[in-house]
């Protein structure tokens, strides 16, 4: 039989991807698609989308450290952090943000993502207990993965089932780890409890304090630093440079002996091309931007605190923010989604959480809190939201 013909009577030609069709027919009957959807770099479009909790990301002063270190030191960092890619911008960035959050020694990573891969990674292993909260964020989730280690995921926020789980393997080698403020929900992790729960064990505390730098603490500097536990000696910080800070990358923060075995062993440090030096430089200036006005921080607080007020008392079901993040339950998936559409046809970018995003099942708009929104920004993104609403079932 000709080929042509052969091919014919064995039916359309299967391929190795072919299986990632019916995965989307069931996405799409799921209403669960996701798509992406590229921003115009000039628009009317009033953001409480995005993680920009500071509003630095535009800020002349950053965008011209980011713009200086690349024409400085090169568009990439050329190699890995430990044969070409660590510049003097990546010691600096370091030195500073250790000091300002009170840690004796940090290292920056590509993404906050790679720098919870490495603290878990490197501080767990396959004799190593992880005890984790049910809402961690992914990164946290894939950590504990590959650090091959028995992981306890506990209730969220409760640190009586952290001490239980931990009272349960004793003399285990054990980590605690926790976002310090809960992507989803904005809600901060019992952080003193949760010491304490690793001091009576002699367990490591890891936090991601993603959302709480630049936000919570004196004048911005964490979550760790509020609770009083900045610069513990069996307490590791891990960050990102995308939210606060305006600009792209992550870091550990440490005890300098566990900087120095994350240097030695974490995976994600040593095989990643490192930071680039735009993004250290920006990272660097929004940094400065930060210890020169203490005050955004507090203005950001502020700014979650009122978004919270106008629309509890308009009646919409929103958790008290502890920090930048403004969370507002929806009554399904579909309303979720579709009034983040019509907010974003009035003018207002909002952030979208469903499942499986959400394992709680609940979706919810998230608003984040900008230092530097005014208060008429303020009433306009509440009276969007207000006015798209979708009707209480
Ligand atoms: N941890 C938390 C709590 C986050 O929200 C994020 C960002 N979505 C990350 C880690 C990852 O950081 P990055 O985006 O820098 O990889």
């Amino acid at each position: 039989m000709p080929q042509a013909d052969e091919a014919r009577a064995e039916g359309p030609r299967r391929t190795a991807f072919d299986w990632t069709d019916a995965e989307a027919r069931r996405r799409a009957d799921a209403g669960l698609v996701r798509t992406l959807r590229p921003r115009a770099a000039e628009s009317d479009l009033l953001d409480l989308a995005s993680n920009d909790y500071l509003g630095l990301t535009r800020r002349p002063a950053v965008t011209e450290g980011a713009a200086e270190a690349a024409r400085r030191w090169g568009a990439g960092s050329t190699g890995s952090r430990l044969v070409t890619g660590t510049t003097r911008l990546h010691t600096r960035l370091e030195r500073e943000l250790a000091d300002f959050c009170g840690f004796e020694a940090a290292l920056v990573f590509s993404s906050g993502y790679t720098a919870n891969l490495a603290a878990l990674t490197a501080l767990g292993g396959r004799d190593a207990l992880i005890v984790s909260d049910a809402a961690n964020h992914a990164s946290i989730v894939d950590g504990c993965r590959l650090a091959r280690a028995e992981t306890a995921v506990v209730p969220h926020t409760d640190p009586e089932a952290v001490r239980k789980t931990l009272d349960a393997h004793p003399g285990r080698r054990a980590l605690v780890v926790s976002d310090s403020v809960f992507s989803v929900d904005g809600d901060k992790a019992p952080l003193p409890e949760l010491a304490a729960a690793c001091r009576a064990h002699g367990a490591g505390l890891v936090v991601d304090d993603a959302h709480g730098l630049g936000v919570l603490g004196d004048g911005g500097r964490g979550a760790l630093h509020e609770a009083g536990l900045a610069g513990d000696e069996d307490v590791v910080a891990t960050l990102t440079l995308s939210k606060s800070l305006g600009s792209q990358g992550g870091a550990v923060l440490g005890p300098a002996r566990v900087i120095e075995h994350l240097v030695n062993a974490a995976r994600t440090f040593i095989f990643d091309t490192g930071l680039a030096p735009a993004a250290a430089g920006g990272a660097l200036a929004g940094l400065r931007a930060l210890v020169a006005e203490p005050e955004l921080a507090e203005r950001a607080r502020t700014v979650a605190g009122t978004l919270h007020r106008l629309l509890t008392d308009a009646g919409l079901t929103s958790a008290r923010p502890d920090a930048a993040v403004v969370s507002v339950r929806a009554p399904s998936p579909e309303a979720a989604l579709r009034w983040a559409a019509d907010c974003r046809e009035q003018g207002l970018g909002v952030g979208c959480f469903r499942p499986p995003s959400v394992p709680d099942g609940i979706s919810r708009l998230r608003l984040t809190a900008r230092a530097d929104l005014d208060d008429a920004q303020i009433e306009r993104a509440v009276g969007t939201i207000l006015r798209t609403a979708p009707a209480v079932p």
